[in-house]
């Protein structure tokens, strides 16, 4: 059966909200009103996780997180967007961010093994699908990934 994307989405925030997070708003938007998708559901659930996760962590500040899901059936793919507001990515580090154990210099107050991106940028392509961000330092960070509806 094919999964709704939007219901997918909606039900991750909620059950995130009442375990892991402090004070974080998350607002989610979706643009596309067909939102049905054949994929894989944990490995979708597995990267949306670790970028939320992510840009909670990068935002000490509780800064507000928007996600947003945008459905092209025509082009036949999904787009997540996840855009925080927190600590951002110096420019020297934006070109290592995918390496293993690699962590930003602006981040090393804050714990994290440098292993989740890589990670999720397997499943992303596993899917066949991209991953790439936008970021300014003291400003935040916009991850976007697209992945075929399906597979
Ligand atoms: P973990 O393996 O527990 O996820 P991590 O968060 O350090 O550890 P990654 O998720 O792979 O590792 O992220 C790599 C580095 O990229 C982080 O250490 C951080 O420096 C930077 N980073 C990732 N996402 C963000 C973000 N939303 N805002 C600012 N920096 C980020
Ligand atoms: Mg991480």
């Amino acid at each position: 059966a094919p999964l709704n994307l939007q219901e997918f989405c909606q039900e991750l925030i909620e059950g995130f909200t009442i375990g892991e997070i402090s004070g974080h708003e998350i607002i989610f938007t979706c643009h596309s009103e067909n939102t049905d998708a054949l994929m894989d559901e944990r490995l979708l659930h597995y990267i949306l996780v670790n970028l939320l996760s992510n840009s909670i962590k990068y935002s000490p500040c509780k800064e507000t997180i928007r996600f947003e899901l945008t459905c092209d059936q025509i082009q036949g793919v999904a787009i997540f967007q996840i855009q925080d507001e927190g600590i951002g990515i110096p420019e020297a580090d934006q070109s290592h961010l995918f390496k293993s154990f690699y962590r930003a210099s602006n981040s090393q107050s804050i714990q994290g093994t440098g292993l989740g991106l890589v990670i999720v940028k397997r499943c992303v392509e596993a899917h066949n699908g991209q991953i790439s961000f936008t970021s300014q330092e003291g400003v935040g960070t916009t991850f976007t990934i697209t992945l075929p509806l399906n597979f």
